[in-house]
């Protein structure tokens, strides 16, 4: 709801957590001002709603 970013693919949502890795930014914004830790466990997800692919950062 909040921001929820679709990927066609998962490639693209891998894409976007290797940039996501490497750039605060880009996390800040994924998470919404959350903690951002590189450990944190990543997620991706098929969305039953859209059918498009979901990152997540809970388990
Ligand atoms: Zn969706």
């Amino acid at each position: 709801m909040s921001g929820k970013i679709c990927y066609p693919d998962t490639a693209s949502a891998q894409k976007f957590l290797d940039r996501a890795l490497t750039s605060q930014e880009l996390a800040d914004e994924w998470l919404g001002g959350r903690e951002w830790s590189v450990r944190q466990e990543k997620r991706m997800y098929r969305c039953p709603d859209c059918g498009q692919w979901h990152l997540t950062s809970r388990a």
